[in-house]
Order: C-alpha cells, then sequence, then structure tokens
C-alpha cells in the first residue's frame, strides 16, 4: 500500500512553514510572550495558537543549527515528492517502510542507514 502522497506532501509544507516561522523567530530576544498568553488577545495578525508557541519553545534550545538542518530536509523530501523517488532510501535505494515515513515523513534514510549515520 503506497503512502499518500498528498497528505505528506500538505504534513511537508506545513512543517516547512512552522520551521521558517521559528527559524525567523529565534533572531528575535524576548519574541516569546508572557507565560499567561494575555498579551495575544486581540492581535489577529499573528495567530498565537498554543501549539505553534510549544513547538517554537521545544525548538527554542540550540534551535538554530536543528531547525535550518530539519527545513533542508522537509525541502529535500519535496524535492524527492517531485522526482517520484520519494520513499526510497537515498543511502542504499531500499523502500523506507511506510511507517517510518509516517513518524518522520522527511526522512531520507532506511532504519539502518540512519542509524550508521548516527554512530558516526
Ligand atoms: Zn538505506
Amino acid at each position: 500500500m503506497a503512502p499518500d502522497l498528498d497528505e505528506i506532501r500538505a504534513a511537508l509544507e506545513s512543517e516547512r512553514v512552522r520551521l521558517q516561522a521559528a527559524i525567523k523567530g529565534v533572531n528575535h530576544e524576548g519574541s516569546l510572550e508572557e507565560e499567561t498568553g494575555d498579551l495575544s488577545i486581540g492581535r489577529d495578525d499573528h495567530i498565537a495558537d498554543s501549539a505553534t508557541e510549544t513547538y517554537m519553545r521545544e525548538l527554542d534550545d540550540g534551535l538554530g543549527e536543528n531547525a535550518e538542518h530539519l527545513l533542508g530536509e522537509i525541502e529535500a523530501a519535496l524535492g524527492r515528492l517531485e522526482e517520484g523517488t520519494y520513499g526510497t532510501c537515498t543511502a542504499c535505494g531500499k523502500k523506507i517502510p511506510d511507517e517510518r515515513l509516517h513518524a518522520v515523513p522527511w526522512a531520507a534514510l532506511c532504519v539502518e542507514d540512519k542509524r550508521a549515520q548516527e554512530q558516526g
């Protein structure tokens, strides 16, 4: 059963938008609002959705590099979708299991190659 590529593309594109926002946000010192979030009321131009704020806060630790790296992975995955090579390992050419793609839609490597890479 092939994964739903339209769904994957949509997921990758929304993730890309979030990362781009996070990367921009990290350049602004003190961009996080008060913990209460009261200040965000009435700001129509800035959708302060709590999921995004949590996400950005999590990313805040050593963001820069990681977010940009992840953004690159996502753009590469979108490129593979265009080329029709999405879902195959870029190292060994084997099919990446659907469950892995579901968990990590931008995965470029199969589990074995990912492990090998992480081990250095
Ligand atoms: Zn592989």
